[in-house]
């Protein structure tokens, strides 16, 4: 089969390897659909990596051996956090807490490829009316965006802030709309910008408009935001947010960043929530399938396909970040 490779330095190549073989629990599935993240662009841009990138997967089960549950012509999204699933993390549904946790795509052999060796057990079964491309959104970027989205305990008609346009951003936007809250979007890119608009948000905002907070104030009537939602994962982001929230209000940071100082005091005096969000629970998975059920079309947030025999396209299209979700595809 084919599979790509990171070299390191930008570069990748697309190899030709041995099928992977079905063995006990672990099944073969045939990819259909694997979304390239952004953090992805580590492992490219830097020192490259030894295992096959990729873990945002959906395709069908085509080879099993002793399988408990699932069986071949299974449609399914691939959950990348292959764990020990009796400890209580797992048993919770955060298997991304587990002690022994690997990831497809990195200690594993990612989805970039034509095959994919996985647990069963990782294995989200994806009904007929969803597509291949929902899949493999739902099991890394709508299901971070919705897992973190929801922790802020939002209500309708709750006026929210999403920072960044990206595709977390926007699922995020999507989300936080579909749970019937006021949603704005900002973000700092023309391109992005445009791809907030295609949502239909009421505010869509440029974070580098020395008018935001007078803007933001307007939107709410001089009381702040609800929620403001950082999924940039960049400090400065978040401190622009957190002036911009109203008393009570809350700040939840589903970017992944690094540092970030606050004023304690700013927080105490107006009461302010502070969060962090990673990843989903397992448990959100049937959520999200009963949203999308409902009609939320979080597959706006891709752009792009890309056959994998196209692979060199995909990421010179990537590394430029004109773009928002690149999936790609099986070769036709
Ligand atoms: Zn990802
Ligand atoms: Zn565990």
């Amino acid at each position: 089969m084919l599979g790509i490779h990171f070299l390191g330095n930008g570069n990748i190549s697309l190899d030709e390897m041995p099928t992977p073989k079905p063995s006990g629990t672990n099944v073969v599935v045939k990819i259909k659909a694997a979304g390239i993240c952004g953090t992805d662009k580590h492992p490219l841009m830097e020192h490259g990596q030894a295992t096959v990138p990729g873990h945002e997967n959906a395709g069908v089960v085509v080879a099993v051996d002793k399988p408990n549950r699932v069986k071949v012509g299974d449609r399914v999204a691939v959950n990348c956090h292959i764990t020990c699933h009796a400890c209580r993390y797992c048993l919770e549904g955060n298997l991304f807490f587990c002690d022994s946790l690997e990831v497809t795509g990195y200690e594993w052999d990612g989805g970039f490829a034509e095959y994919l060796l996985v647990p069963e057990a990782n294995l989200h079964p994806l009904p007929d009316d969803l597509t291949f491309d929902t899949g493999a959104l739902m099991v890394d970027v709508l299901g971070t965006a919705y897992s973190g989205v929801k922790k802020a305990k939002i209500l309708p008609g709750d006026q929210v802030a999403v920072w960044g346009a990206g595709p977390i951003g926007l699922e995020a936007a999507l989300t936080a709309k579909t749970l019937g809250a006021r949603v704005a979007v900002l973000d700092m890119a023309p391109y992005r910008l445009e791809m907030a608009r295609k949502l239909a948000p009421e505010l869509v905002l440029d974070a580098g408009d020395p008018k935001l907070a007078e803007q933001v104030m307007d939107w709410t009537n001089g009381y702040g935001l609800d929620i403001a939602y950082e999924c940039v994962g960049s400090e400065k982001a978040a401190l622009q947010a957190l002036p911009l929230l109203k008393r009570m209000g809350t700040l939840g940071l589903i970017g992944v960043g690094h540092t970030l100082t606050v004023d304690y005091w700013d927080l105490i005096q107006r009461q302010i929530k502070l969060y962090a969000s990673r990843n989903f629970n397992t448990f959100e998975y049937a959520e999200m399938v009963a949203l999308i059920q409902r009609g939320m079309d979080v597959n706006q947030v891709v752009t792009h396909h890309f056959q994998l025999k196209d692979a060199e396209a995909a990421f010179a299209l990537f590394k430029t970040g004109e773009c928002g979700k690149i999936v790609f595809t099986e070769n036709e």
